[in-house]
């Protein structure tokens, strides 16, 4: 088990300004940021770049991930508000990418996704030029939720397999590996021009052999886009670190992920899903529009 942080973890404290900003917006609205509540070393970079993460359907997830400090019950009365609230905050922060995420509601017939639908909705008709990019859970793979998803076209479909296939059942006991992936594989037959996206934390006892084999498995499953970044224990009631990944690990598996012909890889201690999120939808939009300028060119002449 991991003791000392090591000199490359060195907390960076978000400006409690900006913090206290943001809160005071969010709090406004009955909002909730992944990163307040993650108190997510990445805040003050990731507000600074005009992106931030809202938590969608209430803080109480129907799951107990064991690396995730969310609390943990039965879920809240979804807010029929919230979607509204959401754009409008978008607007104030003036955010260019929103990354829109939630807990997990087994407890719901939808399981949250027609709140995700109402949101995005919501976010591209007030905010047409925004990026939407959603972080859901894995809907125990239900292709009609994940429809409602994707009918409100995303630019970018999110959604984490967190880990090797091997550690699923210690972090992360009601999912699964395959399913997973499965999500993933099916936002891209409902919709191949959403981008789909995936994450996983390293330092939890996996090899660097079952490290590759899950960025072959997210390629194999069509994945655009991944993170790779370091577990850090939320509390002492949450997993151990087994090991602080050195960088220069993150750099190769970066390099691995290039090589394997992903569109964009982000790899590093701090990184987390939506963090730097705006790098990969300037080079969405950037892809976007140069097809859409050929397609023009193509067209006219
Ligand atoms: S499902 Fe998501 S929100 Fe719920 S405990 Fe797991 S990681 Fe946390």
């Amino acid at each position: 088990m991991a003791q000392r942080l090591p000199d490359w973890l060195t907390i960076r404290v978000p400006r409690p300004d900006m913090i206290q900003n943001v809160e005071q917006m969010m709090r406004g609205k009955n909002l909730h940021t992944v990163c307040e509540s993650a108190r997510c070393p990445n805040l003050a970079e990731c507000f600074s770049k005009k992106t931030a993460t809202f938590m969608i359907l209430g803080n109480t997830c129907t799951r107990s991930c064991g690396f995730c400090a969310i609390k943990v019950g039965r879920g809240e009365t979804v807010d029929v508000d919230e979607p509204d609230n959401v754009a409008e905050t978008t607007e104030k922060l003036g955010l260019k990418h929103v990354v829109v995420t939630s807990v997990t509601r087994d407890d719901l017939p939808d399981e949250g996704s027609g709140q995700f639908f109402d949101t995005i909705t919501s976010i591209h008709k007030r905010l047409p030029n925004v990026i939407v990019e959603v972080l859901t859970p894995d809907f125990k793979e239900k292709r009609d939720c994940i429809k409602t998803v994707c009918d409100a076209h995303p630019e970018i479909y999110n959604h984490n397999v967190e880990t090797v296939s091997r550690l699923q059942t210690i972090v992360r006991p009601q999912a699964k590996y395959s399913r997973s992936l499965r999500v993933l594989e099916i936002v891209k037959e409902l919709d191949p021009s959403i981008y789909t996206k995936s994450g996983i934390m390293l330092g939890l006892g996996e090899t660097q052999d079952e490290v590759v084999q899950t960025l072959k498995d997210l390629k194999a499953s069509g994945v655009d886009a991944i993170t790779i970044g370091q577990y850090l224990r939320p509390t002492m009631k949450h997993l151990p670190v087994v090991e602080y990944i050195n960088p220069k690990v993150f750099k190769e598996y970066e390099q691995i992920g290039d090589e394997m012909g992903f569109a964009f890889v982000a790899s590093g201690p701090f990184v987390r899903s939506s963090y730097n999120a705006i790098a990969f939808s300037e080079k969405v939009m950037k892809e976007r529009l140069d097809r859409m300028e050929s397609e023009g060119a193509g067209a006219s002449a």
